[in-house]
């Protein structure tokens, strides 16, 4: 049997995500045994045509990107999203909140009027096209990508799961970083890092996206608890928060 041709590709990010999968060193050549990898940027020189599986780190800045974004999603059997950038808008998403201008001048200063640097509202991938699995993270943990190819070609359902950080964090015994005073997102934030950030003494600050429905109310109950105010947890939200933000 053959073995599925995959391609990796990126759109607007820091591509830390690829690194991750870099990074498995042993277990990537594992992965490698069972897949085809026809083009990957970062890792590959040489690259052909075809893929059943694509691979996409990073999240949809320019109008020309959705169009890219779209022929290779005409081309996959399967779209996997891979990482924050590319499942949520990831940071990137943090220039909807300003006006686009004003980001292009602060950041090109002289040269923003420049044509090359055109720039569009952030999307992610799934506000272009069909997404069919979505690695979360910034960045990712690589063994949960491993995890999620292995059940893919295997045939398999992914469990990823859709309840929040605390319930992670619990299990882990960990003192909660609001007893320290702190703003945590835990309550709102989709579980499956394991808690690391509260595990290493911070607060969650939202990387992997928020659970399908996140009980908003809860939140605003511990932050009164605690208290605090709505506009701490806005403020806790800005750096990955996009929707759920706008319903507080
Ligand atoms: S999700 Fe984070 S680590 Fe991954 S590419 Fe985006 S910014 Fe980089
Ligand atoms: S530290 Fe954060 S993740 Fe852990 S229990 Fe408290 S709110 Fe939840
Ligand atoms: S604790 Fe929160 S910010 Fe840290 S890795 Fe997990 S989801 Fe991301």
């Amino acid at each position: 049997m053959s073995k599925p041709k995959v391609a990796i590709f990126d759109f607007a990010c820091c591509e830390g995500c690829q690194l991750q999968i870099v990074n498995m060193e042993e277990d990537l050549l594992e992965l490698i045994s069972v897949v085809d990898p026809v083009e990957w940027r970062e890792a590959m020189s040489d690259h052909r045509d075809g893929y059943d599986i694509a691979i996409v780190e990073g999240s949809i800045t320019r109008h020309e990107d959705e169009e890219r974004l779209q022929e290779i999603r005409s081309h996959a059997g399967m779209l996997i999203a891979l990482g924050s950038c590319a499942t949520t808008g990831g940071v990137n998403k943090l220039k909807n909140k300003f006006d686009l201008n004003d980001v292009k001048r602060c950041v090109y200063c002289d040269s923003a009027h420049l044509p090359h640097l055109n720039t569009a509202l952030t999307k992610a991938l799934d506000e272009v096209v069909k997404v069919d699995y979505k690695v979360h993270g910034c960045p990712i943990n690589n063994k949960e990508f491993a995890y999620i190819l292995r059940c893919i070609l295997m045939g398999k359902k992914p469990f990823i799961p859709n309840y929040p950080v605390c319930v992670e964090c619990k299990m882990k015994g960990n003192p909660c970083r609001y007893e320290y005073g702190e703003i945590c997102l835990g309550p709102i934030i989709r579980a499956g890092c394991d808690a690391k950030c509260p595990s290493g003494g911070f607060w969650c600050y939202g990387c992997r996206g928020y659970v399908d429905n996140p009980n908003v109310n809860a939140a605003k109950e511990i932050m009164a608890q605690y208290h605090k105010t709505i506009d701490n947890l806005r403020g806790r939200m800005f750096l990955f928060g996009s929707k759920q933000e706008q319903t507080l």
